[in-house]
């Protein structure tokens, strides 16, 4: 089972191609899966896994006909929605049934109201896969899904401390959401930038390196890209989940209205990508030398620029345990928090606070070794309570590396 803010996702994994039978019954809720020409697998306690669940208190399984019952006892009235999935290495055959809380909590998320003018630059940070689809696995039980996780969270941190940005993290946990929720989920947030992040698997071991993707024009530029969006997509495929579409009307003033903004957000799409991975060919190898471009569903949003980042190959062992390790993820991250500041701060997005600033005058330093707040203030003709004031800083503490703003007109 995965928990998921809308929904529980209870996999089955079966020997084969399953016919079932899915329905609820009330007082007290229940949500009843009837398998035809089942059995249990040896072994499987059916009380272990709904240990700690959100939605499900309990799980019990009884023969029934030729078939098998499965009676899962559930937190009030929700709503099941079942599909089978024909394998997908390394899985085989599964029944998948998401139970959905009713109504209420699936509605429309509401953005933070700021201040005109003076807005934060928000950004969505998407980890990629998540649940049941664990994308690529490495070396020692190293799974894509976890590290991307550690990543997103990181960066969102290095975000949501600096002043004049906040962060979004599309998933908060392990559990899966489908590429078009993915992209909705920055929508309805008014992302300023999506950026998903992975570190995917390759048919070759040696393959290894960083690469940054933008949107393609016609698909894939190069036949590794073209693998890897045909890996990406089929995410969908794996979680199955409704792929809601977004905005494909067929209608020709929409189409052409589109065009023109798809063009304007590839363009600061690639820019966002140069910044990110010059400053990622400082901390790690680069798989290539520039922005490549491909067919990846999440980075179809045709109104916020987007940027898929693969951190890595999990499939080379020694780039695995690499990402593995604490020093490697907050240098990756440090990077890509660099290079987004780098792409933001040259052209920030209008009625924002950095926009706003920069209208002020006010300039931005990178803290060295041996700098004091207090002699930084005293360089510029301005007070350190002042740029504590401009920064949301509640003390005089800095780190080297640390990015802030410094007001030249107060
Ligand atoms: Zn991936």
């Amino acid at each position: 089972m995965h928990e998921a803010p809308e929904y529980t996702r209870v996999v089955f994994d079966t020997s084969g191609p399953v016919k079932y039978d899915l329905f609820t019954l009330s007082d007290p809720s229940r949500v009843v899966i009837d398998l035809e020409n089942a059995s249990l697998a040896p072994g499987f306690d059916p009380g272990m896994a709904v240990l700690g669940r959100q939605r499900v208190k309990g799980m019990r399984a009884a023969p029934r006909g030729n078939g098998y019952r499965v009676v899962l006892d559930v937190t009030g009235k929700l709503s099941p929605k079942g599909f089978v999935l024909a394998p997908v290495p390394p899985y085989g055959h599964r029944l998948v049934v998401d139970l959905y809380s009713d109504s209420t909590d699936r509605a429309a998320l509401v953005p933070i109201a700021q201040p005109a003018g003076r807005r934060d630059v928000v950004i969505a940070i998407d980890a990629g896969h998540g649940g049941d689809d664990p994308g690529a696995l490495g070396v020692g039980r190293i799974r894509e899904k976890h590290i991307v996780l550690s990543l997103a969270k990181q960066l969102a941190t290095r975000f949501n401390e600096a002043s004049g940005y906040r962060a979004v993290l599309v998933r908060k946990a392990d559990y899966y959401v489908s590429l078009r929720r993915r992209m909705q989920i920055a929508r309805a947030e008014r992302a300023d930038l999506f950026i998903s992040i992975h570190a995917d698997a390759f048919k070759s071991a040696s393959v290894n390196g960083v690469s940054v993707y933008t949107l393609s024009d016609r698909g894939a530029s190069s036949e590794t890209a073209r693998w890897l969006a045909e890996k990406e997509n089929s995410s969908d495929l794996i979680g199955g989940v409704g792929d809601v579409s977004l905005d494909d009307k067929d209608d020709l003033l929409a189409h052409v209205l589109l065009d023109l903004s798809m063009d304007a957000n590839r363009l600061a799409s690639i820019e966002a990508g140069a910044a990110v991975l010059g400053k990622l060919g400082r901390v790690a190898r680069l798989h290539k030398k520039r922005v490549e471009q491909a067919g990846f569903v999440v980075l179809k949003s045709p109104d916020i620029p987007s940027v898929l980042i693969e951190t890595g190959y999990i499939s080379n062992p020694a780039e695995a345990r690499q990402l593995n390790r604490a020093d490697y993820q907050s240098r990756i991250v440090g990077a890509i928090y660099a290079g987004l500041r780098l792409y933001f701060e040259s052209s920030p997005p209008a009625g924002t606070l950095l926009a706003y600033r920069r209208e002020q005058g006010d300039v931005s330093y990178t803290i060295e070794s041996g700098d004091t707040l207090s002699g930084i203030a005293a360089r510029y003709g301005t007070s350190a309570e002042s740029i504590r004031r401009v920064n949301g800083l509640s003390t005089d503490r800095i780190r080297v590396g640390q990015v802030i703003l410094i007001p030249t007109n107060s």
